[in-house]
């Protein structure tokens, strides 16, 4: 089969021992034009290497949210034009201080866990299942099943500061959503699988994360992912993450880095461990996915010079 020069397969098989010197000489050219456009065009719409990040336990320390240990890494990204796409549970209001903060004005974001996505100028997202839709499904639920479902649109401020830990501020940034849906459920069991069946039928689907049931359109972080893609058309991806909701990313990037995290237990194996694809960490969080990131844009941007 041919490849072409974005074929992104070619990026993973390039870092393959046995695939190293076929590969190297696509793979430089491709990131070499691809460099060149971003140089030449800050607003990019396309890259050659694009990095997909979970936040919290991830990028975020998981006790502080500090980010400070990948400032060489990010710094790193920045230099050599590629973008850093955040992907987390965040809403837009949660996301766009921290993209402030490091730097990342003007590049997409994955947002409400695959929900949604912001900063991709593509236009409406037609197929997108929105926050209004999710309300007026709970509104027409029969009335005692909706009773025992209380979400972040029925709580007021202080009630999703104390349910979550967030401050008061935080709270209101979490408050603002667009895509879905957190609640506590307090019905018993028999009940909550009408209420299930009475959402599914309105495509909604819920996950269960911690003390919440999230109702959404049953997007994942790979379907922001696939958009973005689809956008930039890289030679390479990256992604790196620490739990299960991360799970499809890793999957789908041509690399992974599973980010150690002691707070919770690790992933079971990735079929992509075994191929070489998907690599852990020694370090938890920031320092961990520092190390990880300026591993990986050695080996793929060396690759320019001695391929
Ligand atoms: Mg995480």
């Amino acid at each position: 089969m041919k490849h072409g020069l974005t074929d992104v397969s070619s990026c993973a098989k390039a870092l393959l021992p046995e695939n190293k010197a076929v590969c190297r000489l696509r793979y430089a050219i491709t990131l070499q034009q691809g460099l060149r456009r971003i140089t030449l065009n800050p607003m990019q719409s396309t890259a050659s290497l694009l990095v997909f990040s979970d936040l919290d336990g991830t990028l975020l320390d998981h006790e502080t949210y500090g980010w400070e240990p990948a400032r060489p890494a990010i710094s790193k990204l920045k230099q050599a034009g590629v973008p850093l796409i955040l992907a987390s549970s965040k809403t837009a209001a949660e996301m766009v201080p921290l993209l402030r903060d490091m730097g990342l004005e003007g590049v997409p974001a994955i947002v409400e866990n695959g929900g949604g996505v912001i900063g991709l100028n593509t236009g409406q997202d037609e197929k997108a299942l929105t926050y209004a839709d999710i309300r007026r499904a709970l509104d027409d639920m029969p009335r005692d099943l909706r009773a025992h479902f209380s979400g972040f649109g029925d709580m007021q401020r202080d009630d999703v500061s104390a349910a979550t830990g967030l401050s008061q501020d935080a709270a209101v940034s979490a408050k603002r959503r667009a895509f879905s849906e957190p609640g506590l459920w307090s019905g018993d069991d028999e009940m909550r699988a009408r209420f299930l069946h009475l959402l599914a039928e309105q495509g909604i689907a819920a996950s269960e994360g911690g003390r919440f049931l999230t109702l959404s359109s049953g997007r994942t972080k790979a379907d922001g992912m696939a958009r973005i893609i689809a956008h930039y058309k890289p030679a390479c991806t990256i992604a790196l993450g620490d739990a299960p909701n991360d799970t499809e990313m890793l999957e789908a990037a041509d690399f992974g880095v599973i980010v150690k995290n002691p707070h919770r237990p690790p992933l079971p194996r990735l079929a992509g461990e075994d191929a070489g694809r998907i690599r852990r960490t020694d370090a938890p969080g920031p320092a961990g996915w520092n190390t990880a990131v300026l591993a990986l844009i050695e080996q793929i941007m060396g690759s320019q010079e001695d391929g």
